[in-house]
């Protein structure tokens, strides 16, 4: 009888660099390849809103299409179900008797909870995993996991003079569907037009790299990346990272071939630091699990902020008295994108200006972000408002200082439109009295 394995896509959308599909094209004969779409993201969720909108979901399913037509010049498919992952899973399991399921690590927590389950209940098939989503194998870390370093700066100093596994390219064989497993039509929910500067899939994402390390914006990086706008002043790589459409090895691997042809420098080296923060924030999901999305976060220690309806409402739309904030959050909700100055900003207000619970924004971000990611987005949040791995307790950005440095004469506040008059925080004060004009 074949042998029937099932391979299960999620954070890796690409054959290059995808050690596990190489591992299940070597040992089946038979090869479902399946992503399942969870309806779940789309209805909201406990911050009343959906876990993905549509500059991810047009990004998702661009990618989604980019690989099953890489797929499909292998004589393979891509099975996009919409549908839980579990009863999608169970169900193929039976049709096909599948033998084994391989998948990429992933730090997503729904995701992990499923694939205990499938393990538990079907102990008599062989699961795989392996690590693409990372720059490191979880075997190569020179700590067990629950010793992950505390801080970012003792993790770097343990890995960075590590090897890195180099990325594999893709398979040159991959096994044939099972018969009877032809995709039929999937009813998906309507892509809605968006103003984005990213295109989804491994092809967009390979000719992006080649296109940033050809020109010399690498060596000018670490003056550049702190910008507020320009698409030239960061890699812009995080939306392709994010759902796997690139390796960060592969990254690795362009970003010291340019030191190569035009020197390394301390720019340089912080494309690499700022990979290791990725990946540190990988290995802090996994290690904090369900503690990345709880009120104490990894630190355990709960802080004092509190939930107002109207100041969330309000910092959602780019409607707070500052004008730097509005900005940032209209360039977000309009492309999807905002830039790690601009995150770390925006946080740092709602935090502190807005005294408001930080899981609100980061559910906001999941929701709005082209690249979200759960450990990156999560764990900054965690970092920004003092639960997470920083010794030095949350972070208070002056709002009026970093307008100063970063939009001098306020061509990125007048170009989102941030300025919005005389707006308050509260239309009614802490005891739920309007505030009168005099007040
Ligand atoms: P570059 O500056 O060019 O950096 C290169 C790559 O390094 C990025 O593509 C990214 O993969 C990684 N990287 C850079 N900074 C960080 C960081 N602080 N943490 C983790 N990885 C980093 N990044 C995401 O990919 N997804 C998220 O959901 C996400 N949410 C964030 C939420 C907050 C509150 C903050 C402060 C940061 C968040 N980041 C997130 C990190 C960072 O802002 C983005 O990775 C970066 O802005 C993406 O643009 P870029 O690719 O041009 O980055």
């Amino acid at each position: 009888m074949a042998n029937v394995a099932l391979y299960w896509f999620t954070n890796d959308l690409r054959l290059h660099d995808n050690a596990c599909l190489h591992q299940a094209a070597q040992q089946a004969d038979k090869l479902l390849c399946v992503y399942c779409v969870d309806p779940r993201w789309f209805a909201p969720n406990r911050y009343t809103h959906n876990r993905i909108a549509n500059h991810r979901w047009r990004f998702l399913v661009e990618s989604l299409r980019a690989l099953d037509a890489r797929l499909r010049k292998h004589d393979q498919q891509l099975l996009v179900v919409y549908q839980q992952p579990l009863d999608t899973i169970a169900q193929l399991i039976t049709q096909h008797d599948v033998a084994r399921i391989y998948r990429s690590r992933t730090a997503d927590y729904y995701l992990n909870r499923d694939w205990q389950t499938l393990l538990q209940r079907y102990p008599m098939l062989q699961f795989v995993q392996q690590d693409s989503h990372t720059l490191f194998d979880l075997e190569q870390l020179p700590f067990e996991l629950r010793d992950l370093p505390a801080t970012f700066t003792e993790f770097r100093k343990k890995v960075e003079d590590i090897g890195l596994p180099p990325p594999l390219s893709a398979p040159d064989y991959l096994p044939p569907s099972p018969a009877g497993s032809d995709l039929a039509d999937v009813d998906l929910p309507p892509l809605e037009d968006t103003e984005t500067s990213f295109s989804g899939g491994e092809i967009a994402a390979l000719q992006h790299i080649s296109w940033y390390f050809a020109r010399q914006l690498a060596s000018n990086y670490k003056a550049v990346r702190n910008e507020l706008g320009g698409w030239e002043n960061s890699t812009k790589l995080s939306p392709w990272l994010a759902n796997g459409s690139l390796s960060a090895r592969h990254v690795m691997q362009e970003l010291r071939a340019y030191e190569q042809r035009f020197s390394a420098n301390d720019s340089t080296y912080w494309i690499f630091f700022e990979l290791l923060w990725r990946d540190y924030f990988q290995w802090y999901a996994h290690r904090h699990d369900k503690h990345l999305f709880l009120f104490d976060g990894g630190k355990r220690r709960k802080p004092s902020t509190g939930y107002y309806p109207e100041r969330y409402r309000k910092w959602c739309a780019g409607n707070t008295p500052y004008a730097i904030v509005n900005a940032c959050m209209k360039q977000l909700n309009a492309t999807g994108y905002m830039s790690n100055r601009g995150r770390q900003i925006v946080a740092s207000c709602l935090v502190n200006e807005l005294d408001s619970d930080w899981r609100g924004g980061a559910a906001y971000f999941e929701q709005q972000l082209v690249d979200y990611d759960v450990a990156s987005n999560w764990g900054n949040w965690q970092y920004l408002a003092g639960v997470g791995p920083d010794p030095r307790g949350k972070r208070h950005f002056d709002l009026q200082k970093q307008t100063g440095q970063y939009d001098p004469d306020g061509v990125f506040i007048e170009k989102w439109q941030g300025d919005c008059g005389d707006q308050q925080l509260d239309s009614v004060d802490a005891a739920d009295w309007p505030i009168m004009p005099s007040d």
